[in-house]
């Protein structure tokens, strides 16, 4: 990463969904998505600041397609909120899929946010539901602890990322994406579309290979 991305107390580091079904062999894999546990265990070992967070859905979750009658994985329907896209059943509460990728070693991360709990609104930022509205309380918990600037890495980049870096810019952050530490699904060209929408919030993207 580069000079301005130099990481001291202030700086936090937010591991993005490294769970077992966002990963090869998965309910809902990400594509490579377990390339991204040894980058992302050295790059928290840079932090003092760690949070991770885990999708964490009831049984019937709004957004799995088997909710819906007649619908299959990756249709999109109205919500209340706005479209949203549907998933195959992923990342159920307390079962192995919802699990953290078991190669993934941060001993020191302080906090895990779970998201995606409530029943009828999916999550993909961990700042905001995506009815935009209901908040996870990490807004709240980065400020307390004087944390201000946010680093993003994990799964996937075009959904959760994407997501979770926007917000974080709209809460008033410093925000990073450290791309090489991310995997994306790419549905319909969401990798490309996410470039683009990062760059057009001032989110900058880095790499973890770059000297500090
Ligand atoms: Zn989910």
């Amino acid at each position: 990463m580069s000079e301005a991305a130099t990481i001291g107390g202030n700086d936090v580091l937010i591991v993005v969904d490294v769970q077992n079904d966002f990963c090869p062999g998965g309910a809902l894999p990400v594509p490579h998505g377990e390339e991204v546990v040894p980058i992302i265990n050295r790059l928290a070992a840079r932090f003092r600041n760690v949070v991770l967070t885990q999708d964490w859905h009831p049984r019937g979750h709004f957004s799995f397609a088997s909710s819906h009658p007649g619908k299959k994985p990756y249709d999109t329907i109205a919500a209340a909120y706005g479209p949203q896209v549907l998933w195959p059943d992923h990342c159920v509460q307390d079962s192995a899929g919802a699990q953290f990728h078991p190669a993934l070693h941060i001993p020191h991360a302080a906090l895990i946010i779970r998201k995606g709990m409530a029943a009828t609104i999916d999550s993909y930022s961990t700042f905001y539901e995506n009815d935009r509205t209901t908040p996870t309380g990490l807004t709240g918990y980065l400020r307390e602890r004087g944390l201000s600037r946010v680093f993003l890495a994990g799964l996937a980049f075009d959904f959760c990322v994407r997501y979770s870096a926007e917000d974080a810019r709209r809460e008033g952050f410093a925000v990073f994406v450290v791309e090489d530490a991310c995997r994306g699904i790419d549905v319909d060209g969401s990798v490309a579309a996410t470039r683009a929408s990062l760059a057009g919030h001032g989110v900058a993207c880095l790499s973890a290979r770059e000297p500090v």
